[in-house]
């Protein structure tokens, strides 16, 4: 899918799920919006030099929040350029921590490599990515330095992880606290009183449909409260997902064994379901075969989601 242009020299990519969806202004100084994962950073060069920009002479990253499909590039792209990074001052901590927990990197045995960070943005900064200047919009829930960057002329929302078009990032309750749903719904609330013409989602397509994607976001946060097993399901699904997006197709009995090896499988099935570890990965592994979105491929199971 060829880059977008969404406003004078600012490019849109549209990555899948390993890598974010980011964005670039192309310029003599060129300014990142989110660098996708760390084992496609060559991918996410070729995407940049495509257009003709030069990465070494990058001036400015924003990074929405610090997992790993977002931030990937961080750390090579600043060895390259020198450049700043701008952040949540939540994320600017966890980077200067050396937080791997808050970050969920080692949480979910995600790649990353901390980076250094030059300025926090709060709720309500101005951010200039040259020309065009973008309102923070600070939406904890599904991280909790999460961001949101809206422009007011263009009546454009980027909305990273906290809003997409019709599905919904994961919810880490054990990581971001008991109460992720309800800072969510606030998050929602407070992109809902902005005037949207785009939304620019951190996975997926650009929508336009902004109202109604909040309603589905809404909806799916109510369920979850109305029953916290959903929470512990669908994370599951996702995070098995994911980990195939990382390591590539692998044998149940592998796959297992990896996830075992983590901190956040068995303490999730702990938590939400009191325990069965075997039995909630082949419920798990079903499900997502009856769905297609896991297949069996000589053996091994394999995803067919967009890396
Ligand atoms: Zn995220």
């Amino acid at each position: 899918m060829p880059p977008l242009e969404v406003l004078k020299d600012l490019f849109f990519f549209e990555r899948g799920y390993l890598s974010a969806n980011h964005l670039a202004w192309r310029s003599e100084r060129p300014v990142l919006i989110d660098t996708g994962y760390l084992t496609r950073f060559e991918e996410t060069l070729g995407l940049l030099r495509g257009l003709g920009l030069d990465p070494a002479r990058l001036q400015l990253i924003v990074s929405t929040h610090c997992h790993c499909d977002h931030i990937g590039g961080n750390r090579r792209l600043q060895e390259l350029s020198g450049c700043e990074v701008a952040l949540h001052p939540l994320g600017l901590r966890y980077q200067e921590n050396r937080d791997d927990t808050a970050t969920w990197w080692r949480y979910y045995g995600q790649q990353a490599e901390f980076f250094d960070c030059a300025r926090g943005l709060v709720h309500g900064d101005a951010v200039a990515v040259g020309p065009h200047e973008f309102r923070v919009i600070h939406t904890p829930g599904h991280a909790s330095d999460g961001l949101a960057l809206y422009h007011a002329g263009a009546k454009l929302l980027i909305s990273s992880d906290a809003l997409w078009e019709a599905d919904m990032a994961v919810v880490t309750e054990l990581v971001e606290g008991v109460d992720a749903l309800h800072l969510w719904l606030e998050a929602l609330e407070r992109l809902e009183g902005l005037d949207v013409r785009l939304v620019l989602p951190g996975h997926g397509r650009p929508f336009t449909c902004f109202h109604e994607a909040l309603e589905r976001a809404r909806a799916r946060l109510r369920r979850y409260l109305a029953d916290r097993r959903e929470v512990g399901r669908d994370q599951l699904r996702r995070i098995l997902v994911y980990t195939l997006l990382m390591r590539g197709p692998l044998g149940p009995g592998e796959l297992m064994a990896l996830l075992q090896r983590t901190p956040w499988f068995p303490e999730t099935i702990a938590h939400y379901f009191g325990g069965g570890q075997e039995e909630r990965f082949r419920e798990t592994v079903e499900a997502l075969l009856a769905k297609g979105v896991l297949v069996r491929e000589d053996g091994r199971l394999a995803t067919t989601v967009k890396p």
